[in-house]
């Protein structure tokens, strides 16, 4: 269980969260919407480490992460798919799908590889090619894959179908709709909701840094 209590985040001196809250429960598909510069990602990066609190806490089954860095973060069982996928241009597929587990010596590499690919057919088939070498919208399956190596206990997808051609927001939407069962809590940091309406338990909207 995460629990997001009334979180502020200064970015260059400038208030960009001014009270964000939110609860995650495992099994939930919980939707985050907001248009452009509301701070969906300013939540999603202070959920995984990467932009600091100035005031309130962000707790996981009733302790406090604040202290912990990204990967340790990771190392929970917190996945993350970035808005702009972050890949490294130069290691191939497989290689960027596995960088989360070198955090994580207590899950099982391989089985959850497996697991990844088993969602993501078509990633495996691209295993050995360098991420440079794909178009954008497969770098986002594979950030998608990424995400699900480390996300055993929860996914912070920020902006899924974004960028990404009709076809491939359809399968983005079957593999996350795949993961309903796994007892995982994801969250879907989106503008507008129409892709994953029907697959989302309930939703927060954010506005100027504020959730309702
Ligand atoms: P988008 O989908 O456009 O990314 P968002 O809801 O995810 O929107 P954030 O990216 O969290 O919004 O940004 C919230 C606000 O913080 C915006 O006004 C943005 O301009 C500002 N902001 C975010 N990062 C920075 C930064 N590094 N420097 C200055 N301002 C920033």
């Amino acid at each position: 269980m995460i629990e997001v209590k009334n979180i502020e985040v200064l970015i260059k001196s400038i208030e960009i969260l001014r009270g964000v809250s939110l609860t995650l429960a495992p099994g939930e598909m919980i939707g985050l919407v907001g248009r452009n510069g509301a701070g969906k990602t300013t939540t999603i990066r202070a959920l995984m480490g990467l932009a600091p609190l100035k005031d309130g806490e962000i707790l996981v089954d009733g302790r406090s992460i604040d202290h912990l860095k990204p990967h340790q973060r990771a190392a929970l069982g917190i996945g993350y798919l970035p808005e702009d996928r972050r890949l490294v241009p130069l290691l191939t597929v497989e290689e960027n799908i596995l960088v989360p587990s070198w955090a994580m010596p207590q899950i099982d590499h391989k089985k959850r590889l497996a697991f990844a690919y088993d969602l993501l057919p078509e990633i495996a088939t691209m295993r050995d090619r360098k991420a440079l070498q794909l178009s954008g919208g497969q770098q986002k399956l594979v950030a998608l894959a990424r995400a699900i190596m480390a996300g055993t206990k929860v996914l912070l997808l920020d902006e899924p179908f974004e960028g990404v051609a009709p076809a491939l927001s359809q399968r983005v939407s079957e593999v996350i709709g795949a993961l309903r069962g796994e007892k995982l809590a994801v969250l879907i940091a989106q503008s507008e909701v129409n892709h994953a309406a029907k697959m989302l338990d309930r939703s927060y909207s954010i506005e100027r840094g504020t959730s309702i």
